[in-house]
């Protein structure tokens, strides 16, 4: 789908079949409370109001309600082709017919559309199981193609507006036993309130989401205002009651609008003569503001970022909404697949169902209170990764950087305390080429020029050896030594494996030497390299481990220093800690990602996949590349610079579909979940 420009509003004044026909009204009352309030300007306008013919007679007549639907079509035809979003203000729902057969018909050389259907009843009857009668309780039968067609605009012989398994009903509560029948006959995916109040209208939706865009070339979103609870949308035909929260509807309004293959949205049966405190029309009018809001964000996102926050960034030119386990998609409806899994963060993929379920329900539960309480969920956290990492205790932060700041706290204080190093003389050894983070101290033995340029003076006690060179760290050690840190594979440094054995011969010297070994697992660690740890491959047993990235999917930041007891116990009550550290929000998504990561025996999978993909690079044999090299899906392609510029391959790749970043201006990192 193209680009849409404005947002047009059109009003379907029809109470046509409506049990109370003054529904009809309500458009026009919406279009003057928009002029009074001056919101009709810029990129929303009012493009027409399409009125039923209003006969003498207040009897209903079919070919009323046909003429209608086919003139709404036609607006809504029109203004789908010329690449604006629309929004319907119906009256009664069977506006559905109109508006759906003009989108439907604009956009058929395309593909087929979705639908998200958000209502209190099914509006599934067919002439034959109706109880009253009313048009306004079928049509999404006769959008289906099922029912008596013809009473609505839709060809009695014509292919159903929408295939059932690109729609979604959301929130019914109302509905006949026939409607239910003829809906799960069909396969439409109905989320009766009952699930939404289980599993949450922000999950839901999410799900609606994916569904109805899977093999579409775009979606619509009609919501019948009944869906809300009557308390807070009191102005409609049939309220029901326990409905929808007001501000959870405008919430997931936001997140389809966000979806640049949105094509419009409907919004039916306001009844302006029951809104005496106008709460109805207040909440459609957020409804209205909440899509403009989207569709501005999704034209001016790159130049809002560029506007407002600082340039440490270098992004690739792409905008990206949504993902789902190995795929993301932009906001113009492209997918890719992800390479670059959030520098291995999203390991476990976007959206994983489980540790979005596990979020959800805990941050309804308890999300933060502090480590000045115990919780239920970081202790059973805290034992699994002991027992995988084999350390004996743990101590939960938030961002890599956090968990390396606290494994140098923990190192210089050991030193002093048990090594017994004269006080301010400890020194860490770390390697050429590391990446620990971002922190004064981190960034302080970083030989990186750029990443320390301008940010001194740093800590002292800090010396440096090449990575990979297990002589030079014996040499190294002196008696003030506290910590060698080191990780198993460099990986911002450009995916840099060291020698064979090389961590085992350092973890002997360590050893030797009363030395600590502390290995940042912050990016190899969890299962990326085809191990819990990294270190594992050689049998390594550090004094002291940190994780961080995959801990959680990629949902909440968490991180964590593992460590011996004897290194761990240096550490007493105020001397170190953080407010979000070990918040049961993160520990619970932590929780469940390592229960997803043993289950579904996704190390294995790292393995296996990674030398699958590793072979395939090799005999890519291309000029451009210097070096392949990996382990697990953790794999780096070195092209030769002087021949290719490595952010215009990446550019090249992302027109392709394939999301990866360049480290160092030479290596492609190959990382998928
Ligand atoms: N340690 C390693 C090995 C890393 O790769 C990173 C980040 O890339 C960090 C630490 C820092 O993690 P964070 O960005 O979460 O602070």
């Amino acid at each position: 789908m193209s680009r849409p420009h404005s947002i047009q509003l059109i009003g379907a004044a029809c109470g046509l079949g409506s049990p109370d026909q003054r529904c009809a009204e309500g458009p026009e009352r919406m279009r003057w409370r928009l002029a009074a309030r001056r919101k009709l300007h810029g990129n929303l306008v009012w493009r027409e109001t399409v009125h039923a013919y209003a006969g003498t007679s207040r009897r209903f007549q079919h070919s009323e309600l046909l003429a209608f639907d086919r003139q709404l079509a036609r607006v809504v035809h029109d203004t789908v082709a010329e690449a604006s979003r629309f929004i319907v203000l119906g009256g009664d729902h069977s506006c559905a017919l109109g508006t759906w057969q003009g989108a439907t018909r604009a956009l058929a050389a395309e593909g087929p559309l979705g639908l998200i259907w958000i209502d209190a009843h099914m509006d599934a009857h067919t002439p034959l199981t109706s109880p009253s009668g009313n048009r306004h309780g079928m049509p999404l039968a006769a959008l289906l193609g099922t029912g008596a067609t013809a009473v609505f605009s839709v060809a009695e012989n014509a292919p159903p507006l929408f295939a059932p398994e690109h729609v979604c009903l959301i929130g019914v509560r109302s509905f006949e036993p026939e409607e239910e029948r003829l809906l799960k006959k069909l396969g439409v995916r109905v989320y009766r309130m009952r699930e939404v109040e289980k599993r949450g209208l922000t999950v839901v939706m999410a799900e609606a989401l994916q569904h109805v865009q899977n093999g579409t070339a775009g979606f619509g979103l009609t919501v019948d205002l009944d869906a809300v609870d009557p308390h807070e949308a009191p102005a409609v035909t049939t309220p029901v009651a326990h409905g929808l929260r007001a501000t959870e509807l405008i919430e997931v309004v936001a997140s389809a609008a966000r979806q640049r293959n949105l094509v419009g949205v409907e919004i039916a049966e306001y009844n302006p003569h029951n809104d005496c405190e106008s709460r109805t029309a207040e909440l459609i009018q957020t409804l209205i503001e909440t899509v403009v809001a989207a569709e501005y964000i999704l034209d001016h996102s790159v130049e809002l970022e560029e506007r407002y926050c600082a340039h440490n960034y270098a992004p690739l030119p792409v905008v990206l909404t949504r993902g789902r386990g190995v795929y993301v998609w932009d906001t113009a409806g492209k997918r890719y697949i992800d390479m670059m899994s959030a520098y291995s963060a999203v390991s476990l993929g976007h959206a994983h169902p489980q540790l979005v379920s596990a979020l959800t329900e805990q941050a309804s539960r308890l999300s933060l209170v502090s480590r000045g309480y115990f919780t239920d969920r970081l202790g059973p956290l805290a034992q699994r990764l002991c027992e995988l990492t084999g350390c004996a205790r743990m101590l939960p932060m938030n961002t890599g950087a956090e968990a390396v700041e606290t494994a140098l706290k923990a190192a210089r204080k050991w030193a002093y305390k048990i090594k017994h190093v004269p006080e301010g003389r400890a020194q860490i050894i770390s390697c050429a080429g590391n990446f620990h983070g971002r922190t004064i101290a981190i960034v302080g033995m970083s030989s990186e020029a750029q990443y320390r340029d301008g940010f001194g003076p740093f800590p002292q006690g800090f010396v440096q050896i090449p990575y990979g060179d297990s002589a030079a760290l014996e040499q190294a050690i002196t008696p003030y030594t506290a910590a060698f840190l080191v990780e198993p594979i460099q990986g911002e440094s450009g995916i840099v494996l060291p020698p064979a054995g090389y961590l085992a011969e350092c973890a002997r010297i360590c050893r030797e030497r009363h030395v600590l070994l502390l290995c940042d697992e912050v990016q190899t660690g969890l299962g990326r390299t085809g191990k819990w740890l990294a270190c594992q491959h050689e049998n390594v047993q550090p004094d002291g481990v940190m994780v961080g990235k995959a801990l959680s999917g990629g949902l909440v930041p968490i991180s964590a220093f593992l460590a011996s007891e004897e290194l761990m116990s240096v550490f007493t009550p105020g001397d170190h800690g953080s407010t979000f550290g070990g918040n049961p929000l993160a520990c619970a998504v932590a929780l469940e990602t390592l229960n997803v990561l043993q289950h579904e025996h996704l190390l294995d999978s790292a393995a296996e996949h990674g030398d699958y993909l590793l072979q395939k690079l090799e005999q890519l044999r291309s000029p451009f590349v210097r070096h392949i090299r990996g382990k697990g899906l953790f794999i780096g392609v070195e092209l030769d610079t002087q021949m290719v510029d490595t952010r215009a391959v990446c550019e090249v790749l992302l027109r392709h579909g394939i999301l990866t970043k360049d480290t160092h201006e030479t290596v492609l990192r190959f990382a998928p979940p």
